[in-house]
């Protein structure tokens, strides 16, 4: 079957989805004969740079020019599209043959006139790819440019393009492709295509693109060639990468009942499944956002941003799933958070479509113990043992001591509360002044955690019967040496880690 995105290619500037800020443009000049010398294209993958690169190098020949639009069917708009014409080359630098096309082939054959056509197109893929010295041949050609030739030159990462380039170009910048433009696009092809495929698969794809058409085409290819009669969210999932809806559905109806041991299964379960995390939560995001939307309530907006917050210190974790769990964490167990009391979830709470087998393993601790007002308590008598306090009676404590007897508390926490232990683990004992204990965590989060009333209680009580003394629990935030290097990174370059 031959892919999608090649079939249904673009073959003028109305067929391109999306960059209407680029058509128009380009337009105008190939209408005026104003057409630049160089452009530089420039965005993500898949959005249609090359496309509209070959659109140019037709247009820019085309014996006669349709308002702007090649005609497709003059000889030079043939020629052009059957891929044969000697006067437009297109090279991928990202290739060894790319890098010496440039040097020898292009950089020669510019100054000759063209061979058949009006002018001479030169289409460049992935141009920060050349080596130095062929970015100074070019360098030299784009500053004084033959009459008949036209540069396109599309990166997909600018900041590795001579700045000398840039300047000798006209710039384009393209952008993602939005989801409903996307949805549509898609729908065309499945109309065409003849087949039957639900909306809510349709949207799938397209959030999972991340703005990217081709991958968006190319997922609902394989989706189509499962030829099926009627392709449904269940039959589609077999293809589309696993973060599927029903799960995303799972994890924002336990976020909406704030139960961190659902929320925390089904992340270990997106693990285990091999689910992609990052997109995983931009899918959660997305999910919400449209509630918020359709709401058109703010009360979403903090557990957005959490997630958001979560999605951008995933990039350099160590463990992907850890600023994920921390947001979960932070929306399920602040209690005094207004904006994340119980009842004011409710608006997210959907009807719960939850796949059996995904939420199996979460399912299964449902009914164990969660941070919550009912949680089991140490007995009163229990509580601090009116131990001797004078300071001559017990040996001094020390750090070493309390570490020793750490997994002994640990485990006495684990039997009385559920989420206590997950903190617990990734905090590290640091230092130990009196009766004072100190924990430090890397995330502010966690910290908050350990200093709600009712867990720092639970923590000292334990302590104190394990050791056998009065202590006080602190617990403070520490930086993580990977945690800073992102923080200074997100600040060196201006706050957007994609
Ligand atoms: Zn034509």
């Amino acid at each position: 079957m031959e892919a999608l995105y090649r079939k249904y290619r673009p073959s003028t500037f109305a067929d391109v989805v999306g960059q209407e800020h680029v058509k128009t443009t380009l337009q105008n000049q190939i209408l005026s004969g104003s057409v630049a010398h160089a452009y530089l294209f420039t965005g993500p993958r898949g959005i249609g740079k090359t496309t509209v690169a070959r659109l140019v190098a037709k247009a820019v020949n085309c014996l006669a020019l349709n308002g702007g639009e090649p005609c497709n069917a003059c000889d030079a708009c043939k020629d052009v599209m059957s891929g044969s014409s000697l006067d437009v080359a297109e090279i991928d630098a990202a290739s060894q043959t790319g890098v010496e096309n440039v040097r020898e082939n292009i950089i020669e054959s510019v100054r000759f006139s063209p061979n058949k056509l009006k002018r001479r197109v030169y289409i460049i893929d992935e141009v920060h790819m050349l080596s130095t010295s062929s970015f100074n041949a070019l360098l030299k050609t784009l500053e004084e440019p033959p009459a008949h030739a036209v540069f396109i030159l599309a990166t997909t990462e600018l900041h590795k393009v001579p700045a000398t380039v840039i300047s000798r170009c006209q710039r384009f910048d393209f952008r993602r492709v939005s989801v409903e433009t996307i949805v549509e696009r898609l729908k065309g092809i499945t109309r065409d295509e003849g087949a039957n495929v639900d909306e809510d698969v349709l949207l799938e794809i397209a959030r999972h693109a991340d703005g990217g058409l081709r991958d968006a085409e190319s997922m609902l290819g394989q989706v189509l060639a499962l030829d099926e009669k009627r392709i449904t969210m269940e039959i589609a999932s077999l293809v589309i990468p696993a973060t599927n809806r029903l799960m995303v559905d799972a994890f924002v109806t336990a976020l909406a009942a704030r139960d961190a041991k659902i929320a925390l299964g089904l992340v270990n379960d997106a693990l285990w499944h091999g689910v992609d995390l990052p997109q995983f939560t931009e899918n959660v995001v997305a999910a919400l956002r449209d509630r918020m939307l359709a709401d058109l309530s703010s009360e979403l907006a903090p557990l957005i941003e959490s997630l958001l917050e979560a999605r951008r210190h995933m990039k350099g974790a160590r463990m992907v799933q850890l600023p994920l769990e921390l947001a979960i964490m932070k929306c399920c167990l602040t209690q005094n958070d207004p904006k994340v009391q119980a009842g004011r979830l409710d608006s997210v709470r959907a009807e719960p479509v939850v796949a059996p087998a995904i939420v199996s393993q979460a399912a299964e601790v449902r009914a164990a113990p969660t941070v919550s007002p009912a949680d089991p308590v140490l007995p009163t008598e229990e509580r601090i043992e009116p131990v001797s306090t004078a300071l001559g009676d017990v040996p001094v404590l020390d750090l070493e001591d309390v570490r020793r007897k750490w997994p002994e508390v640990f485990e006495q926490i684990k039997a009385c509360n559920a989420t206590l232990p997950m903190v617990m683990q990734t905090g590290e004992l640091t230092a130990v002044e009196g009766n004072s204990v100190e924990i430090a965590f890397a995330y502010p989060v966690y910290v908050e955690a350990v200093n709600q009333d009712k867990n720092r209680k639970l923590l000292e009580q334990v302590l104190t019967r394990v050791l056998g003394r009065p202590v006080r629990v602190r617990a403070k935030h520490v930086k993580k040496e990977v945690e800073e290097v992102v923080d200074q990174l997100i600040d060196a370059f201006g706050g957007t880690v994609v």
